[in-house]
C-alpha cells in the first residue's frame, strides 16, 4: 500500500446524503473526498418522488430544481393516496416532482463537484477505524487495488449496503422491497403515488406508481420473511386488476433492494468518534418513504455540524457529534410525526407502536 491520501473529510456513498454533505463542505473550502462503490451514474431502487420538501431543499442546497433530464412522465406529482387496511382510501395532496434516480443522483454528485469535491466512483470503503485525530479508511478500486486514506472526519452516507451495518451493528430491521416495471395499462391517475397498507399485500407496505410508459407495482416484507414476497406480490396483481383494471402486456425489469425498517421513535445513530453517519445509514427515512428529503437535510446537517468545530480541537469530536444531534433535531420530530401518520391510517402499523 503507498502513503494514505489526506483530506478533511471522507464521504461514503454519492446518494442524496453523501452529495449535499459533499457539496455544502467543499464550497465552504474543505477538503473533500467522495468513495462510491459503483460507477455513476448507477441505479438506486426508488420510487422517485420528490415530495415539496426535497424541492425547497434543493433549492437551499444545490441552488435549482434537478435538470430536465433526470424528470420523467408525468414529471408532476399530486401527492399521495393511501389505501389502509380496511380499504379505505385517503388523498394527500402536495406539489411533487418524478424522477430518475440515476440521472438525478449524477446530477448533485456533479453539482458537488462543481465547487471543489473529489469523487471516485468505482471505489469501494472496505473498512475505517478511528487512529487518535484521524479515520483510517480502507478503499478498493475496480481493478481490486487496495489503499488508505486518511480523514479527519468520516461521514458515512452508504445507505443500506453500508460498511456500518458491519462494523456498528445497530438494532433495528430492514424492509426487503421488490418491484416491477412493466408495460401495460391501468384506470389510476398516473400523478399520483399510490401505497397500500393491507397486510395480504405485503409485510410493511405495497405500492404503484408510473414513470414514463413503465407502470411499477411494488411490494415489501420484513428480511426475515423474503420468502413471501412471491405470493404477496400475486394478491396484489389480482387487487389491482379487479379494483383498478391493471393490465401488464410485458414484464420489462425487476428490482430488488434493502430500506431500513423505521421503527416506533424513529431511532437514529448519528455516529461515533470521528466517525458520523447520515441518511439512510443513520436511519433517516420515515414510513412515508420519504428518505430523500431525509438524506439531503441530514447530510446537510453533518456538514453544518463539521464547520462549526474546531476540526484541530481534541474535542472535536465530541463537538461535532452535539452539533449533528442538534441540527437534526426537526428533521427527526418530522419522520416521528410523519410515523405516526401512518400509524394511525392503519391498524396494521400499530404492532410497532
Ligand atoms: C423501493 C423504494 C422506493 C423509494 N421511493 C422513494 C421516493 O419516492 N421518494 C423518496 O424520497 N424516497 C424514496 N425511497 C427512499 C430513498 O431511496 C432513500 O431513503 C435515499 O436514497 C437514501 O439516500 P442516502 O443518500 O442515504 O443513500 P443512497 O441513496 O442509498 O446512497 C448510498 C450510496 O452509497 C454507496 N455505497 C454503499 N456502500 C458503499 C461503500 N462500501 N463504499 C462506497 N460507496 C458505497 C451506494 O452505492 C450509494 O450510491 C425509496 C426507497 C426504496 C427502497
Amino acid at each position: 500500500m503507498t502513503n494514505p491520501r489526506h483530506c478533511d473529510v471522507l464521504i461514503i456513498g454519492a446518494g442524496p446524503a453523501g452529495s449535499s454533505a459533499a457539496r455544502e463542505l467543499a464550497a465552504n473550502g474543505y477538503n473533500v473526498l467522495v468513495a462510491e462503490k459503483f460507477k455513476m451514474p448507477r441505479d438506486k431502487s426508488c420510487s422517485g418522488i420528490l415530495i415539496n420538501k426535497s424541492l425547497q431543499l434543493l433549492e437551499s442546497y444545490f441552488g435549482s430544481p434537478p435538470p430536465r433530464a433526470a424528470v420523467c412522465a408525468p414529471a408532476e406529482n399530486r401527492g399521495m393516496v393511501f389505501t389502509n387496511d380496511e380499504g379505505k382510501e385517503y388523498v394527500y395532496e402536495q406539489k411533487g416532482l418524478n424522477i430518475w434516480r440515476n440521472s438525478f443522483d449524477y446530477w448533485l454528485a456533479q453539482k458537488a463537484a462543481a465547487v471543489g469535491a473529489t469523487w471516485k466512483d468505482e471505489t469501494a470503503v472496505i473498512n475505517y477505524e478511528e487512529k487518535g485525530d484521524f479515520v483510517v479508511v480502507k478503499l478498493k478500486n475496480k481493478g481490486g487495488g487496495e489503499y488508505l486514506a486518511k480523514a479527519k472526519i468520516v461521514i458515512d452516507c452508504s445507505g443500506v449496503c453500508s460498511v456500518k451495518r458491519k462494523l456498528f451493528p445497530f438494532p433495528r430491521g430492514y424492509i426487503y422491497t421488490y418491484q416491477t416495471f412493466n408495460k401495460g395499462s391501468v384506470d389510476l391517475d398516473p400523478h399520483y403515488f399510490y401505497a397500500y397498507l393491507q397486510p395480504r399485500f405485503s409485510g410493511y407496505d405495497a405500492w404503484f406508481n408510473v414513470k414514463d410508459d413503465q407502470l411499477i407495482f411494488g411490494v415489501s416484507v420484513e428480511v426475515k420473511d423474503t420468502a413471501k414476497i412471491g405470493s404477496y406480490y400475486s394478491s396484489f396483481i389480482e387487487y389491482m386488476a379487479r379494483e383498478h383494471s391493471a393490465k401488464i402486456d410485458a414484464r420489462e425489469k425487476v428490482e430488488k433492494w434493502l430500506m431500513p425498517q423505521v421503527l416506533p421513535g424513529c431511532p437514529i445513530n448519528h455516529g461515533a468518534g470521528r466517525i458520523l453517519f447520515a441518511g439512510e445509514a443513520a436511519g433517516f427515512l420515515n414510513p412515508m418513504g420519504e428518505g430523500i428529503s431525509a438524506a439531503l437535510e441530514s447530510g446537510f446537517a453533518a456538514a453544518k455540524a463539521v464547520q462549526q468545530a474546531d476540526l484541530r480541537s481534541r474535542f472535536a469530536a465530541q463537538a461535532i457529534l452535539a452539533a449533528y444531534a442538534e441540527n437534526t433535531l426537526a428533521v427527526k420530530t418530522y419522520m416521528e410525526r410523519q410515523w405516526r401518520f401512518v400509524a394511525d391510517l392503519s391498524a396494521k402499523f400499530s404492532h410497532m407502536k
